[in-house]
């Protein structure tokens, strides 16, 4: 069988493709410095930081690839980058 050329796997965000099996570091939201500024789901490049009933950030594990960039974002310091245990 001939391979085609160009990249095999198919093209789509983490969104649409579980992450969390892979990821090395998970982020942990400590809400008690929080402002609530929306900052970590405006950056986050999966989208999957939404909001629980009282307006804190809540990471969707599922797809959260463990990039960091809501860590490097956030200007409270409200989130840190913690190993994950496997
Ligand atoms: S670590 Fe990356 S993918 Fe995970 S919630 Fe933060 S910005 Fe989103
Ligand atoms: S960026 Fe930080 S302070 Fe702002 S909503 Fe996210 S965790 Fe809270």
């Amino acid at each position: 069988m001939a391979l085609g050329l160009g990249c095999s796997a198919r093209p789509g965000k983490a969104q649409e493709n579980r992450t969390g099996s892979w990821r090395t570091f998970r982020p942990e939201f400590m809400h008690d410095r929080c402002t609530k500024c929306g900052m970590c789901s405006q950056v986050c490049p999966e989208g999957c930081i939404g909001e629980n009933d009282e307006g804190f950030p809540v990471p969707d594990y599922d797809y959260c690839k463990g990039c960091g960039l809501c860590v490097e974002e956030c200007p409270s310091q409200a989130i840190e980058m913690k190993k994950e245990e496997k």
